[in-house]
């Protein structure tokens, strides 16, 4: 009998190694990862590019009409590249410009039904995980297995210092510490759907968890809801 098809739905704070989990998880069980943080910045890079004043709900309605967001296969990375109107937006979409902006961007209506209608076509056949901030409360809300990701603050901090050092060697640890700070208080204080919890979600606080424990702790808790 073939197994039951899922999904997975992950959510917690900025740089809690949300994305790498998923990654591995949809590798290991056959899955499509979808990186719903990766929509909002394609959103916000053409909202910058576009100089779209946020403020102006006729205006970004009418941005959000030229946007395509589509999702391809990328064999390398073993995930799958963003790209906005047709170009591949993975190169831009996690510069600090993209970053400072990104959680203003995701706290407009308009942009959060877009973004959502989108991300529910993707998971009607299932067999999907979905990383952001939002997915196990109001993307998917009967997922069959919800995780709420954690980390001590620092321990985050370091690991997205350690990620964009490699491509700018000028950032500094105090502006990371400032962005993940300010992004995870837009995130949980915002009306529309804040970054809480679900009532249904299991913690996972990976803080002093090497990666390959974190993935066979969560194996074990898939393993269990597909039988
Ligand atoms: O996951 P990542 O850190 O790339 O997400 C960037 C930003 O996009 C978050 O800080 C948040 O403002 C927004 N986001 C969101 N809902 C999601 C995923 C991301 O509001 N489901």
């Amino acid at each position: 009998m073939a197994t039951k098809r899922i999904i997975i739905a992950i959510d917690g704070y900025s740089s809690c190694g949300k994305s790498t989990l998923a990654r591995e998880l949809a590798v290991q069980l056959g899955y499509n990862y979808i990186d719903s943080g990766a929509m909002y910045r394609a959103i916000t890079l053409y909202f910058l590019r576009n100089s779209v004043d946020l403020t102006d709900h006729a205006a970004v309605r009418a941005a959000i009409a030229d946007i395509n967001l589509s999702f391809v296969f990328n064999e390398h990375r073993q995930a799958s590249d963003i790209y906005l109107n047709d170009e591949n937006a993975e190169p831009y979409i996690r510069d600090m410009i993209v970053s400072e902006k990104v959680s203003e961007v995701a706290a407009i209506k308009e942009v959060r039904t877009f973004a959502v209608a989108q991300q529910q076509r993707m998971g009607h056949d299932k067999g999907i995980v979905m990383d952001g901030r939002d997915i196990g409360t109001a993307v998917f809300p009967h997922a069959e297995l919800k995780l709420f990701m954690t980390a001590d603050p620092e321990v985050r901090v370091m690991r997205r210092f350690k990620e964009l050092y490699a491509t700018n060697p000028a950032i500094t640890i105090d502006e990371i510490r400032h962005n993940l700070e300010l992004r995870d208080y837009i995130d949980s204080t915002r009306d529309e759907s804040p970054l809480r919890r679900a009532d249904d979600a299991v913690i996972v606080d990976n803080s002093n968890l090497t990666r390959a424990e974190q993935l066979t702790i969560v194996l074990e808790m898939v393993k269990d809801r597909t039988k």
